[in-house]
Parts: structure tokens; C-alpha cells; sequence
């Protein structure tokens, strides 16, 4: 019976370690996404319908944000009104990533 109680350690054991590695290893190597990325692509028609030349919104929002394209009427379907005016505010007014992190884009 004692057998089943050290079989069980072993194993709470081993988990609990693997467990801490995995917590420290995700915290070391952890990939910070600049959040402006994901505001894009939402205000992007989402359609990812690949006309801008780019393989999906988040693509063509990624490059909008580095600022590697300029063209924001490059996506096809996309209304002057509704995507392009918005994206161009909202770039606008959030140049940087250090500017979310310290006020969350809110001024
Ligand atoms: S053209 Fe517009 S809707 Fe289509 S993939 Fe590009 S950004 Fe998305």
C-alpha cells in the first residue's frame, strides 16, 4: 500500500515541476504582440478576402501599424467612412506601442 503513496508523490512531484518549468519558460520566451495590430485588423471588414495584396487582415493590419504600407484604400472592400477614416484616426493618435501600455490609448 505504501508503494501506491511514494508512486503517487513521485508523480504529484514531477508534475509540480514540469508544471513551474512550463510557467517559467512561458514567462522567459513570452512574444509581446503590439495591441494596435488587433485594434486594425477589427476595424478591418474582416473579410480576409486577401485583394490588398496581403494574406489576411491581420496581415495588412500588421503592416499598417509598422508602417511598412501607407495605403489603407489598398483594401478593396473597405468604405471610406466605416475602415479607412477610423484606421487613420486611430494610427493617428497612437503612434507608438509605448503609448498603449502607459495609458491604454485613452488620454
Ligand atoms: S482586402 Fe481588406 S478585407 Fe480583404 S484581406 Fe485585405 S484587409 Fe482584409
Amino acid at each position: 500500500m505504501l508503494y501506491v503513496l511514494y508512486a503517487f508523490l513521485i508523480l504529484f512531484g514531477v508534475a509540480l515541476l514540469l508544471g513551474v518549468a512550463l510557467f517559467i519558460a512561458s514567462k522567459v520566451f513570452e512574444v509581446k504582440e503590439d495591441k494596435r495590430i488587433k485594434e486594425v485588423a477589427k476595424m478591418l471588414p474582416n473579410y480576409n478576402c486577401g485583394a490588398c495584396g496581403y494574406a489576411g487582415c491581420n496581415e495588412m493590419a500588421e503592416n499598417l501599424v509598422s508602417g511598412a504600407e501607407k495605403n489603407v484604400t489598398k483594401c478593396k472592400p473597405g468604405k471610406k467612412d466605416k475602415n479607412y477614416d477610423p484606421i487613420l484616426a486611430y494610427l493617428a493618435s497612437h503612434p507608438n506601442p509605448e503609448f498603449e501600455e502607459e495609458g491604454d490609448g485613452k488620454k
